[in-house]
């Protein structure tokens, strides 16, 4: 497969897109990057990497940032951590609050924001520097050192969070919280704020996709059973309420992010970012979509 001409036909089948979809606004820092970006990047697992555009250029991974956190909750606390946080698809936006108060601060998925707010709590409690441990664990899986947080990113969430404020509370009235409210929003946005590229995303989201073998990143290990089940919670829980379209257009597990990026994976195969800015009405990339769907159409392929 020529993957590197594979991808530079779908950016000129994506590129009428352009103009479609919005970039998020709800805080000035990321309402001022540049709409116009498109980066994708794929590692296959033979260890090649095909890349085109914008694949160098760093953005902010928010949401993606949840795949992370959930590998290492996974890791400290096995089959347990499900007793705080369920693992079907919402249906809902990501920052939904409604079925939390039906279903007494058990939130649905760890994917969605109060499913990554109990994540964020566990790696409160669990880990002696969640900070460092979390970036290095990032950092270990893209190989980069450089991959940090932007801590203007997190401080200007911490001062319009409310929604992400009430649902954590709503968590900590049905006694799902252990930590300090302050302390575990401030822990979440930070690790929402890393910024990373699609080569770097790509090169991460391989040890999702290569699952022959052991998984030891930076002290977080994970049976193969492990990965495959992360994998089926991203398949079913990474687009929101999108997750079914991205099941139906694409059909690989993969996560997005409202800084417009996409981590997916075939297993055994590849892992693939892409990345632009303008999203749709559900949070997710509008080209980045298509890209994705292009790549899956184009290979025939895709989990199923
Ligand atoms: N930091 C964002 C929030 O919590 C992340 C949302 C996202 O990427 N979907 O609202």
């Amino acid at each position: 497969m020529d993957y590197q001409k594979l991808l530079e036909d779908i950016y000129s089948q994506v590129l009428p897109l352009a103009g479609e979809g919005k970039v998020a606004d709800y805080i000035p820092a990321l309402a001022k990057v540049s709409p116009d970006h498109f980066g994708m990047c794929l590692n296959n697992v033979d260890g090649e990497v095909f890349a085109i555009k914008d694949a160098d250029v760093r953005f902010s991974i928010q949401s993606i940032s949840k795949v992370f956190a959930l590998a290492m909750c996974l890791a400290v606390k096995g089959e347990t951590l499900w007793k705080r946080v369920g693992k079907e698809p919402s249906g809902t936006a990501f920052n939904s609050l409604v079925q939390l108060e039906v279903e007494h601060g058990i939130p649905r998925n760890p994917f969605i924001n109060a499913g990554a707010l109990v994540l964020a709590d566990i790696m409160l409690t669990s880990f002696e520097n969640p900070e460092e441990e979390f970036l290095a664990f990032v950092r270990e899986l893209c190989g980069s050192e450089t991959v940090g947080y932007n801590d203007e990113v997190a401080l200007s969430e911490r001062e319009t969070g409310f929604l992400n404020a009430a649902i954590v509370n709503l968590l900590k009235y049905h006694k799902n919280i252990e930590c300090d409210v302050e302390r575990v929003l401030r822990f979440y946005f930070q690790m929402c704020s890393v910024e990373m590229n699609c080569m770097e995303l790509a090169k991460a989201f391989l040890a999702f996709a290569d699952h022959g073998g052991d998984f030891r990143h930076a002290g977080i290990e994970l049976t193969r059973s492990q990965i495959k089940r992360m994998n089926a919670i991203m398949q079913t829980c990474g687009f929101y309420d999108e997750a079914g379209e991205f099941s139906y257009l694409v059909g690989l597990p993969g996560k997005s992010g409202v800084g417009g990026g996409i981590a997916a994976i075939h297993p055994h195969r590849y892992a693939v970012a892409v990345w632009s800015p303008r999203l749709n009405s559900k949070g997710n990339s509008v080209m980045g979509m298509k890209a994705l769907e292009i790549l899956t159409t184009e290979t025939s392929e895709s989990i199923f």
